[in-house]
């Protein structure tokens, strides 16, 4: 039988909500792409419930008793006294959330000899080791596409609300004022604005179809490049690298994975080829950019403005720069944790669990890392060049 860890965030400051703003949530048939929503053989939650919290509990405690295995959920996951640590020791399977990361380490891994399997309830998988997680043989699975349209609408928001200046905006009007000139001395329309998107993946893809009806003119850049086809109905211009595609644009949009051919790009030289007063949205992986030489274009005036919602590390220490320098629209990472999304990584990771029980292949569109090398999602993301 085998031992769970589950690390998820705390739940809400005034306790497990005994109700929600809404009665039902939206249905969803398939993903975009087709692929099928998660099948697990049984759910024992209800959807819309906060599962991404300790007493959600992603709904998998009578499953996995019921099969004879130990579950243990706990939140305190940073540092050598932390439980997390402590019971890794004797764990056959880790799951967290790229909301509350489990940072998987070289060392922590070596000290769980049993570890088989890490699942990411989410996407993005770079919180574990993953040559480590190579070397060892560990499989490391995500839910992929079970929150991939919730971030690129949480990008859209972030891309508006900077450009059109809303949170100062929304400021004045709670601060009791109305000095029309103070809000729209920054204020621009999105509309004839050239959008570069970095990574043109699920997210990437969403993003393109969601902003193209706001007239705006559309790049991208990413290894796998999209049939001409789609090319052509988004009227999108495909650049070699994003040294190409940061010159010409208003707006950057990152959703690359953080990999070693990502980390630290978006540095003091590459944004200083950006037009002055261009816009950075970055909801993938806070490491992608250099924290410092972001702060310090929103400081010259480099950048206008920068948001997304992913930090390093997490959670963000309270003196993090990025939460007091200027014109940023910062949220704490959950573009990707909204109800509906949590239901569906919930019951992914059912998914993989009973496949993994069962002995089955895991669909290969949730695999990152299997059998000593990157499989799937991760061969084809993860693996890539820029
Ligand atoms: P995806 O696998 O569908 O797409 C990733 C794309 O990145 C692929 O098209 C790949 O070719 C491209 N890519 C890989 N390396 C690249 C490089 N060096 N340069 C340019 N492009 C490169 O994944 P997705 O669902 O679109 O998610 C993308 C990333 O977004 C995830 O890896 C994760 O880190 C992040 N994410 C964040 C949240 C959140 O809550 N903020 C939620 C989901 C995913």
């Amino acid at each position: 039988m085998a031992k769970v860890l589950l690390v998820l965030y705390p739940d809400p400051v005034a306790g497990y909500p005994p109700r929600y703003a809404r009665d039902t949530l939206p249905r969803i048939d398939a993903y975009p792409n087709g692929q099928t929503l998660p099948t697990p053989e049984a759910v024992d939650f209800t959807p819309g419930e906060l599962l991404g919290s300790v007493s959600g509990e992603l709904g998998l405690r009578s499953y996995l008793e019921k099969a004879g295995h130990t579950l243990v959920v706990t939140s305190d996951k940073d540092g050598p006294d932390s439980e997390f640590e402590r019971e890794l020791v004797d764990a056959d399977v880790i799951i967290s959330q790229p909301f509350w990361p489990a940072y998987l380490t070289p060392e922590r891994i070596a000290k769980a000899p049993r570890l088989a399997l890490a699942i990411t309830a989410g996407i993005g998988s770079d919180h574990v080791d993953l040559p480590t997680a190579i070397e060892r043989g560990i499989t490391v699975a995500e839910v992929t596409y079970s929150n991939s349209i919730g971030v690129a609408e949480h990008t859209v928001m972030q891309v508006l609300a900077l450009v059109r200046d809303f949170l100062p905006q929304h400021q004045i009007v709670r601060d009791g004022g109305w000095n029309i000139a103070d809000a729209a001395q920054r204020s621009y329309d999105l509309e004839g604005m050239d959008v570069g998107i970095f990574a043109a993946g699920r997210i990437g893809r969403a993003v393109i179809e969601r902003l193209a009806p706001f007239g705006v003119r559309l790049h991208y850049t990413d290894p796998h490049r999209l049939p001409a086809e789609y090319e052509q109905r988004y009227g999108l211009t495909f650049h070699d690298d994003i040294r190409s595609l940061v010159r010409d644009i208003d707006v950057l949009t990152v959703h690359a994975p953080l990999t070693e051919h990502t980390q630290g790009l978006l540095d003091d030289e590459l944004l200083a080829t950006m037009r002055r007063g261009a816009y950075v949205v970055n909801p993938a992986r806070a490491a992608i950019a250099d924290r410092d030489a972001i702060v310090r274009a929103l400081e010259s005036g480099r950048l206008a403005g920068y948001a997304g919602d992913v930090w390093f590390p997490q959670p963000a220490p309270a003196d993090h720069p990025w939460r007091t320098m200027p014109n940023h629209a910062m949220t704490p990472h959950t573009s990707g944790t909204s109800l509906p999304s949590q239901a569906r990584y919930a019951a992914g990771t059912r998914e993989i669990l009973e496949a993994w029980f069962a002995g089955r292949p895991q669909r290969p569109e949730y695999l990152i890392v299997e059998g000593g090398a990157y499989a799937g999602t991760g061969a084809h993301s993860y693996a890539a060049r820029g």
